[in-house]
């Protein structure tokens, strides 16, 4: 087992990596009060044996899978049901389930009666290692991806591998976008990924790498927790991810991570912030996990999404944190049309 813990002004997080943990702990939380179960129809599907064994008569909401329902509507009906459901301040939510359950069940956690306990238990890669910890939580308005959310740390987070062995390989994909992304922001977890990159796809090297990458998160959340500085590297490769991503939509969110990695790498290259060897090293590494990066045509229309991206301080500039080097990033402010043309120069078919 390993713990880590976040210590915010406003919650002390802890985190319990460790295979079984979901059976083993999660019912420690129940207490003598009313909680509540958020989960999807695809999960529930597979656990929901095992979900009734721990929770007991502990009302269960099951949400339409898929990001598409990520959204106000379905807010509005789970915090319907947590009234129905007859909770009060020292309730738990236990949010179980990848990065769309945690999401919405971690925003309801937060507005009901202004906030009771959250307990996250994330099935997915992607949501383990990277959106169950730190406290962002959002849902989708429209086209507009998490525009509506809070910052709220869950209580605890449960992060048990053994819900990885049903996942589909493109969610292992996925989530593997995010751990070489720490990969790119950590020299240690980069020499680890190194040595082991034929395992980068055996669930036990998975669950192991995680609580590394967890760890690093962990930490840079107790640094910032706002998003003011520090924060904001964990945003690496994300400009030009978001861009395609809401462009061509072809692939999982982690997966577009990967790709826009591996190009902003290409610009940092140009901009003479990156070696040519380090890019090489790095886009071995993401090459083992896409097989190839996908070329685009009209790539002008995408660039247009990397100049709207919030994280920008002006319409005419693009933000971007690039990795730099041996587990070192920058920061990468370029005018609009000259980042349109290095997409189109190296992404471009
Ligand atoms: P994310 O990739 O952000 O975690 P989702 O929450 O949409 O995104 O989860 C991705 C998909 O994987 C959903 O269809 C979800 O129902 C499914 N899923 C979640 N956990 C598991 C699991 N342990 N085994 C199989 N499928 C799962
Ligand atoms: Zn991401």
């Amino acid at each position: 087992m390993k713990t880590i813990e976040i210590h915010t002004p406003t919650q002390n997080s802890v985190i319990t990596c460790e295979r079984g943990s979901f059976q083993k702990y999660a019912r420690d939380f129940l207490g003598g009060h009313q909680n509540f179960v958020l989960t999807d129809s695809n999960v529930h599907a597979i656990y929901g044996q095992e979900i009734a064994e721990v929770f007991g008569n502990t009302p269960v909401y099951i949400l339409p899978a898929g990001e598409e329902n990520k959204n106000q509507k379905n807010l509005f009906s789970i915090l319907q049901a947590m009234i129905d459901a007859g909770l009060h301040r020292n309730s738990y939510l236990f949010a179980l389930g990848g990065g769309v359950v945690g999401d919405i069940g971690g925003l309801a956690a937060a507005l009901y009666m202004r906030g009771i306990h959250c307990v996250q238990i994330p099935t997915t890669l992607l949501a383990q290692v990277d959106s169950s910890v730190g406290g962002k939580t959002a849902v989708d308005m429209g086209k507009v991806k998490n525009v509506v959310g809070a910052f709220y740390q869950p209580e605890a987070v449960l992060v048990d591998g053994s819900f990885l062995k049903t996942l589909p390989a493109r969610e292992i994909r996925c989530g593997l976008g995010e751990i070489i992304k720490y990969g790119a922001l950590n020299p240690s977890i980069l020499d680890n990924l190194l040595e082991n990159a034929d395992r980068l796809f055996d669930l036990d090297y998975l669950s192991e790498i995680t609580s590394d990458c967890i760890a690093h998160k962990a930490e840079v959340v107790r640094l910032d927790e706002r998003e003011q500085n520090l924060r904001k590297s964990l945003n690496m490769g994300h400009t030009t991810a978001h861009a395609l991503e809401l462009n061509y939509g072809d692939l999982s969110h982690g997966e577009f991570v990967l790709v826009g990695m591996y190009y902003e790498l290409k610009i940092a290259v140009a901009e003479g912030l990156a070696t040519a060897e380090y890019a090489d090293l790095l886009s071995g590494l993401i090459l083992r996990v896409l097989g190839e990066a996908p070329r685009y045509a009209g790539l002008e229309k995408a660039a247009e999404f990397a100049r709207l991206d919030k994280k920008n301080a002006a319409s005419d500039v693009v933000s971007m944190i690039v990795p730099a080097g041996y587990g070192v990033y920058a920061e990468l402010k370029l005018p609009f049309e000259k980042y349109r043309d290095y997409l189109v120069r190296f992404a471009g078919k």
